[in-house]
């Protein structure tokens, strides 16, 4: 999975959602409060775990601005002024939520807490 990049990242706005393809050739639609709500950085998260939650947001959010962080993360600044994730291009295909890969989960189970690799 380390190998993975993005080769896009695509925003729908209609859709409210990032459509993202890794370059395995994957691509799936991941919605801007679903992104936001993973926020990796520890104000969101707290320090020390390893474990990301998914954390609702209080409002819904756009993405005020996407930018590059070296060639392994994203970093992405939100409509509620709220900017300090990153995001690794492997983290977000672990949040990835295509029915591919759910695996056994069902659309409607809460987000899970993730390990980032
Ligand atoms: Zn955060
Ligand atoms: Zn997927």
């Amino acid at each position: 999975m380390s190998e993975l990049y993005l080769t896009e990242v695509r925003r729908l706005p209609e859709e409210r959602a990032f459509r993202l393809t890794w370059s395995d050739g994957h691509s799936a639609v991941l919605g801007y409060d679903y992104v936001r709500g993973y926020c990796p950085c520890a104000a969101c998260q707290g320090h020390g775990t390893g474990i990301v939650r998914f954390h609702r947001p209080a409002e819904s959010v756009t993405p005020t601005s996407i930018e590059a962080v070296g060639n392994y993360a994203i970093s992405i600044a939100w409509s509620d002024r709220h900017a300090t994730g990153i995001y690794r291009f492997d983290f977000l295909r672990q949040i990835c939520p295509c029915p591919t890969c759910l695996g056994d989960r069902l659309p409607d189970d809460p987000p899970p807490d993730v390990v980032p690799a």
